[in-house]
This record gives C-alpha cells, sequence and structure tokens, in this order.
C-alpha cells in the first residue's frame, strides 16, 4: 500500500516567466470582499509573513490523517505508520538542505524556537556573533546572552571584512546570521561568511526562515553548521520547524524542554537525557507538522531551485520595474553592493503611512501586504524609518504576474486619485471607517488584536 501523494504534473507547463502559478497552493482562487462592496480573488502579497499550504502538502495530509497515532512507543499499526512517517520525514528534510551524514534535524515549532534552541546549547563561555539587521528571532535571543552584536558597514563588502576584523579581535564561537533580509530580500553570501566564520575558529549558524522557501541550500557544500527554518513560510503551515545542524553542541545541551520523550531512564533522583535529536524533542512530537515541513520539501526539490529561482526573480523584476515608475515609492535596501534578493520588497509611499497604504489596498484591492517593522526594530532604525516602518509585498511559487501588477495598478491608483473609502487609527492600526466586511462564520467574531511585533 502505498501512502505517497505523487507530485507529477503539480508544476504549471510554462511558469518561466511568472505568468502563472509554479506550484499549486490552497486558497489560490480565494475570493474576499471589499469595502467598497463585491469581492475580488485574494491577491496574496504576503509569502515572506507566512506561506500558502501547496496543494500536495494539503492532499499529503489528508492521506496520512486517518493513520495519525501517537508515535515511537506505540504498538499499533497506525502508530507504525505515524512513526515512520515522522522519522522519514526528519531524513527528508535533511536531505532537502543537504545535511551532512552526522547532522541532527530537530523538530521544533518554528525558527524563533530553533534559535533558541541553539542559543541554550552554545558551549558555555562561547561568544556569538551577530549583524543588527536580523530578525529579532536571530537577535534577541544572543542579545539575552549577552553575546556580541556588528552593527552593519554602507556595503555588504565593508561588513564582510568587519567580520573578519571582529573575528580576528575576539575569540568567537558561533556567527548567526540571516540567509536573506526578511524587510529587502537581500541575500547574503552565506558561504564566504561561513569561510570566513571557520578561519577564526568561529561555527555559523543561518536563519534561513526566508531563504529556505526561495533557494536551494546545501549545509555540506556551503559549510553551514546550523540552520533554522519554519514550515509556515515554506508552504507547510502546520505548526514545524526545524533546527539542522552539528551533532556534539546538541548532544551536550541540557534538555531544551525536560519531560518524556526526551530521556533513557529517570529515577526520583536524576535522569539520564537521551541524545538528540530526542533530547530536544521532549513531549508529544507534530508529527503532522513535520509529515508536512518534509512535504513541501520534496515538492519544491522537484519543482526545481533554478526554476523556483527564475519564478521569483520574474515577479520581483516586475515588481520593481513597477515600483520605479512613481518618484513617490522607495524601496528599501541594506547595501547598494547586495546583488541577489529573494521575493521580498519594502518599500514606503511619500504622503501616505504605511499602515494606511495596507489597509487600502486590503481593502479597495484585496491585495495582502504587511506593514510595519517586521520585527527588525534595529534595522528599520538604521533605514531611517520611525515606527510606521514600510510596506512590504512578498510572493513564492503560488504567485503570478497578474498578482504583482495588481499592487502596482493600486498604488498607482492610490497616487493619482486618493483612496475611495475613509480609514481611522483603531487599536493602533489603519482600518476603513464602517467596514461592512464581515468575516466567515468559522472565524468567529473580528478581535480586531494588534499584533505586538507589527508584522515577521
Ligand atoms: N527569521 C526571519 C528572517 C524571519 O523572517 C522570521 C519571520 O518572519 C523569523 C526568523 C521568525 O520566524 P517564526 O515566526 O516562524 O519563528
Amino acid at each position: 500500500m502505498s501512502t505517497r501523494t505523487s507530485t507529477t504534473a503539480v508544476f504549471a507547463a510554462d511558469a518561466s516567466a511568472g505568468g502563472q502559478a509554479l506550484c499549486p497552493v490552497v486558497g489560490a482562487d480565494l475570493q474576499v470582499p471589499l469595502v467598497t462592496g463585491g469581492s475580488l480573488r485574494y491577491a496574496n502579497l504576503d509569502y515572506a509573513a507566512s506561506a500558502p499550504a501547496l496543494g500536495t502538502v494539503a492532499s499529503h495530509l489528508a492521506t496520512a490523517l486517518p493513520y495519525y497515532a501517537s508515535v515511537h512507543r506505540g504498538a499499533g499499526y497506525a502508530s507504525q505508520v505515524s512513526t515512520a512517517l515522522l522519522e522519514n520525514s526528519r531524513a527528508c528534510v535533511g536531505r532537502f538542505v543537504g545535511a551532512r551524514p552526522d547532522d541532527v534535524v530537530v523538530f521544533v515549532r518554528n525558527t524563533t524556537d530553533a534559535l533558541n534552541l541553539l542559543a541554550s546549547a552554545v558551549p558555555s563561555g562561547g561568544s556569538v556573533l551577530y549583524l543588527d539587521i536580523e530578525h529579532h528571532a536571530n537577535l534577541t535571543p544572543w542579545q539575552r546572552r549577552g553575546d556580541v552584536v556588528l552593527e552593519a558597514a554602507p556595503t555588504l563588502r565593508e561588513t564582510l571584512r568587519d567580520l573578519d576584523d571582529a573575528l580576528r579581535l575576539t575569540p568567537t564561537a558561533l556567527v548567526a546570521v540571516t540567509g536573506a533580509s526578511n524587510v529587502t530580500g537581500e541575500v547574503l553570501p552565506v558561504r564566504e561568511i561561513a569561510a570566513i566564520a571557520h578561519r577564526h575558529g568561529a561555527r555559523v549558524a543561518v536563519d534561513a526562515a526566508q531563504l529556505a522557501p526561495h533557494r536551494r541550500i546545501s549545509l555540506a557544500d556551503w559549510g553551514v553548521d546550523y540552520l533554522a527554518f519554519s514550515g509556515h513560510k515554506l508552504y507547510a503551515p502546520y505548526g514545524a520547524g526545524v533546527l539542522v545542524g552539528r551533532r556534539d553542541w546538541l548532544d551536550a545541551a541540557p534538555a531544551y524542554l525536560a519531560g518524556g520523550g526526551a530521556v533513557r531512564e529517570v529515577t526520583t533522583q536524576s535522569t539520564d537525557w537521551a541524545a538528540a535529536p530526542a533530547r530536544h524533542e521532549a513531549g508529544t512530537p507534530n508529527v503532522l507538522g513535520a509529515a508536512a515541513l518534509a512535504k513541501a520539501c520534496e515538492t519544491l526539490a522537484e519543482a526545481g531551485g533554478a526554476a523556483v529561482e527564475a519564478h521569483e526573480t520574474a515577479l520581483r523584476e516586475r515588481l520593481l520595474v513597477g515600483l520605479a515608475q512613481y518618484a513617490e515609492i522607495s524601496v528599501l535596501k541594506i547595501w547598494p553592493d547586495a546583488e541577489e534578493a529573494i521575493g521580498v520588497v519594502a518599500f514606503t509611499v511619500a504622503r501616505y503611512d504605511a499602515g494606511l497604504v495596507a489597509a487600502y489596498l486590503s481593502a479597495e484591492h484585496a491585495i495582502g501586504v504587511r506593514d510595519g517593522r517586521f520585527c527588525a526594530h534595529p534595522l528599520l532604525a538604521r533605514l531611517r524609518l520611525g515606527r510606521d516602518g514600510a510596506v512590504r509585498a512578498s510572493f513564492g511559487v503560488g504567485s503570478t504576474l497578474a498578482d504583482v501588477d495588481r499592487l502596482v495598478a493600486a498604488l498607482e491608483q492610490l497616487l493619482r486619485c486618493r483612496p475611495d473609502h475613509q480609514y481611522e487609527v483603531r487599536d493602533g492600526r489603519y482600518a476603513p471607517v464602517d467596514d461592512p466586511r464581515g468575516l466567515p462564520d468559522f472565524a468567529g467574531p473580528g478581535a480586531g488584536v494588534a499584533s505586538p511585533c507589527e508584522g515577521a
């Protein structure tokens, strides 16, 4: 009996120019109401925060769900299926990121969880160096430990030189760096950073929350020691993420969570902890989240790294050309010499608060973007943006040129004609005045809760 979901024929025949989605995603035809009446197909341009589920992922889970049962010590047939699913998913995720044979794949909740686990595993006395351009997930765990922050220089080249100098002067156990900025999409030269770190005896950890969905990664080839990423940004929004990397620190570290599943033997006096990954996976594991993540990895691998990159590059180019038509729009960039970027573009619109632009795009055009400071306050401060921040459009394998064109057309309309509707600030967020749009019944009443982090 085969429980594999075939992914053949799920890739668009001709998606090379971004004209159609590269891979089907759930919700691609979603219709959402407009504040001005009627409805429109939702243009999801917020993949960097959370990407929609791949169609293959949803059908894989529908296949697996009837077999869902306890793992590892369950004697029943369904338990054996679930255990195999979990452990094969672990192996699949490791293959997707080019893990070395002795690397460990630890399932966690998300990138934040993975980086906090890593922070607890750095050998005692070991110092960590991180940049000030990071998402808070790769900044606050180190800041809290009292580690060393390196201010990014005006150019990427100078930043790498500063990194080299800093590592020469200060003994460092780990360099923790993002693979791609969640604000500007700029890709960091991870291979080169790993070589610099290793030259000075430091390891390198990559926050791949943004990079992994957009570029093929190889820990072995790139010399990356640890990698963290989230399922919900990689088309598998079922609550799993991973930390992948070298076994020695993870085996020596205190169990990330104390509890069942992380132990070999327990007496009333003491505990003999298991080796990683079990050591850091106490409690009942998220089998379906792991299976979803593995299926997403498999689908992206089948789509091909080059095809994913070409698709997103076409969309990014189209958006940048579109935005460049308007003097009022400024696209954010960290470094003038950063050559590569993923499908993440942040910008400001003169005369309009970012929050108002985002509310307008949603209410009048059914376009979902993010606004704020994207959980990267130090970077936004560095880019001289106030608390209102910027607007961010982000896309991936389910996006099309039509989505991008709709965004550009909506921005043109805003600049030429102003919004059709009135907006007010409510609970710290812009919202349409007298918004007639209700939520679907299954969601319950709208909570209007403001995010503590103003967007991821
Ligand atoms: N790192 C980067 C670069 C991100 O963009 C994000 C989320 O936006 C995170 C880390 C945190 O990811 P998560 O919320 O899944 O833990």
